[in-house]
């Protein structure tokens, strides 16, 4: 098995579309002819009853969803996701409640664990020609209810600093404000947005990368990243002890 070239920045949602028992019998499918894979292709195993099961060790890519990922990055979303898999067949039947309560529950840890944004969760058929995870699976359900628990997150804590930077490049630039200001550290790997809690703070540093867009936005990105290098040093020195 691969392990993963780069760090986890979606959930992936699937169904088995069989009548599995758990994440042992999915994991000796996967492994069995014709696959022969070295184990379950997903992390995360909701059964019927709502239970949830561990599957692949996240420091593998997953055997899940071949797909491009949609942030542009190149990867693959077995290589860029976090795989949950709802046992059934969600084409043909509606969810329980106990699965849909896994299901949350397991759509929760993910988006706190790996701090994703709303937008980060994916059906397989998003990216990839297939039916999966059927068109009965509760998505919509799914989205308003994380929706509202993670707007709830958000209202409880606001940040007074926070720190985006663009790339690994831009990474030493950033350590120094968070160490400054002892503040919550965040790199946008490339991308044009970045977490809701850092657009919620009341000022925000922009090291490497585009404007963001938020309205106390210190912009600090140079043409370069030894520019921005610089940028960065100097704001520092002329605006602190
Ligand atoms: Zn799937």
């Amino acid at each position: 098995m691969e392990i993963r070239p780069c760090n986890i920045t979606m959930a992936d949602y699937h169904h088995t579309a069989g009548n599995e028992k758990n994440a042992e019998e999915i994991r000796q499918e996967h492994m069995g002819l014709p696959n022969y894979w070295g184990d379950i292709g997903y992390n995360l195993v909701v059964l019927t009853d709502g239970t949830i099961e561990w599957g692949r060790d996240i420091k593998y890519s997953g055997a899940h969803d071949p797909g491009p990922a949609p942030d542009g990055s190149g990867y693959t979303m077995n290589q860029r996701a976090f795989a949950i898999v709802c046992i059934g067949n969600f084409d043909e039947k509606e969810m329980s409640e106990a699965q849909y309560q896994g299901l949350l529950k397991s759509a929760l840890w993910a988006h706190d664990k790996f701090k994703l944004s709303l937008g980060d969760h994916h059906r397989h058929k998003d990216q990839y020609a297939t039916k999966c995870p059927g068109d009965k699976f509760p998505w919509g359900r799914l989205m308003s209810n994380l929706k509202k628990e993670v707007e709830g997150d958000d209202e409880k804590v606001l940040l007074e600093n926070v720190v985006v930077y663009y790339t690994a490049k831009d990474q030493s630039s950033a350590d120094l404000y968070a160490d400054e200001f002892k503040c919550l550290m965040t790199c946008r790997n490339g991308a044009a947005t970045t977490l809701p809690e850092a657009m919620a703070a009341r000022r925000l540093f922009n090291i490497g990368g585009p404007k963001l867009g938020h309205p106390n936005e210190i912009y600090l990105s140079g043409e370069k990243a030894k520019h921005t290098a610089k940028n960065a040093a100097d704001w520092l020195v002329a605006n602190t002890i």
